[in-house]
Formats: structure tokens, sequence, C-alpha cells
């Protein structure tokens, strides 16, 4: 995957990002780091293309995303991204196993076979007997599991994760760690993951530091 990303700028002509210019390659995992506001965030709402850059542009699998329109974006997404969000963004009104289930239906994969992928990628994340349970029903690490199933169940090459574990205590914290190393080597799924936490920068092949929407240091987590 290549990403070359340029300027951002909002209705207020607030540049958050500026000459940021990386490169990750396929089965990296690449941490991104920074305080508060330093437009981590940013980043990778340009990657998956919630935000558009102002400038420059932002080549996914030798395609220039930046260039998508909405829907041609929403397919890419489908097809080649799973997302992780520190809120989770589970759907309340389903359960965990329709959580999971939607990529497959948005995919258009039929019911039988769904219903396997979706009950095996619960037990995956060891949630089975989990599956008929709403996300109410479910302690904040059962939630950041299924929003995990939800994003790993199309196996995509690049995952983004927005401080996955930031509502999750330390040991299952360490559990999700290792999923995440375990997918990388298994399967060779892209990692990009903001975190505020050493524990989890330290997973990174590699660590992007930003600081006020620059890049300031990117070298190997010591
Ligand atoms: P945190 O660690 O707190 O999540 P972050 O590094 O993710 O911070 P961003 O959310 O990327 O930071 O925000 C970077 C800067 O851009 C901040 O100054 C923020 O206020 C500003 N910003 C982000 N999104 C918008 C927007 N849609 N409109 C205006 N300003 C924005
Ligand atoms: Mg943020």
């Amino acid at each position: 995957h290549h990403f070359t990303l340029g300027k951002k700028g909002n209705q207020t002509k607030l540049s958050v990002l500026e000459n940021i210019s990386f490169h990750v390659s396929a089965g990296e995992i690449v941490t991104i780091v920074g305080r508060s506001g330093s437009g981590k965030s940013t980043l990778l709402n340009l990657i998956s293309g919630f935000i558009r850059p102002t400038q420059g542009e932002i080549i996914i699998e030798d395609q220039k995303v930046s260039n998508f329109d909405e829907s041609e974006f929403a397919h890419f997404r489908l097809n080649h991204m799973g997302f992780i969000f520190q809120n989770f963004q589970l759907i309340p009104s389903m359960t965990a196993f329709q959580n999971i289930e939607l990529p497959l239906i948005l995919k258009g994969m039929g019911e039988t076979a769904r219903k396997e992928t979706a009950l095996a990628m619960l037990k995956k994340v060891g949630l089975e007997g989990f599956g008929e349970h709403y996300p109410s029903e479910l302690s904040g690490g059962q939630q950041q599991r299924v929003s995990i199933a939800r994003a790993l169940v199309l196996e995509p090459p690049l995952i983004l994760a927005d401080e996955p574990t930031g509502s999750l205590d330390s040991e299952t914290e360490e559990d999700l760690l290792q999923f995440i190393q375990q997918l990388n080597k298994e399967l060779g799924i892209t990692f990009l993951i903001i975190t505020h936490d050493d524990e989890v920068a330290r997973i990174g092949h590699r660590t992007i530091s930003l600081a006020d929407g620059k890049i300031v240091e990117s070298g190997v987590f010591s």
C-alpha cells in the first residue's frame, strides 16, 4: 500500500496536516503516535476516504483513491479495508452475530456461507455463545471483539484502527495485541494503528510520530 498525503484544510481554512508523505508496505504493522490534536485521526480519516485532502494524493494498492467519488470509495472500503474504532461503532439494534454478518450481507454472500463465516469469526474472537447478545449486553472488551470480528470478517488486506485498545482493560488489551500480531503473521494483514499507549505502539514494526500535523519522527520503536 502506498500513501502519499498532502495538506488537509477545512471550512475555516485551517491546515491540519502538512507535507505528510509516507509509504506502508503490505504486511507491515505501523503505529501512529502523537499528542491529542496532532492530526492522527485526520490522517486515518483521509486514508479511509471519510474526508478528502485539499492537496496531494493517496494511493492504495496502486489505485489513486483520493480521486474516488463517494460510491467508489464505499466499494473500495468494503473490499480493501477494515476499521476498528475506540468506541466500537457497533449497531445497537443488532446482535453481536448480526453486526459481524453485516459486511457479508453488503458483499452479497449467500445465507449459508454467511452464517458459517460469521459464526467462525465469532469463535475466533472468543465469543462463542454471545452471538445473540446485543452490544448493550456485552462488556467493553467483548464489544471491542465484536467490532474486530466485523472488521476482519471479509479478511481485508488493510486494517485501520483508531485507539483500538482505548476502552479495554490491560488483560483484554494484551489479548487483542496478540490477536493483531497473529493476524499479521498468519494472513499478512497490514495494520495502521493510532495509539496513545506505549504497549500498543511497541507492536508496530515501525512507528510514525506526528506533531502539529507533521511527521516529526519515523522509525523503529525502541
Ligand atoms: P486525539 O489524540 O485527541 O484523538 P488527533 O491526533 O486524532 O487527536 P485530530 O482529530 O486529527 O487529532 O485533529 C487534529 C486537528 O484538526 C485538531 O486541532 C482538531 O481540532 C482539528 N480538526 C479535526 N477535524 C476537524 C474538522 N472536521 N473541522 C475542524 N477542525 C478539525
Ligand atoms: Mg484522534
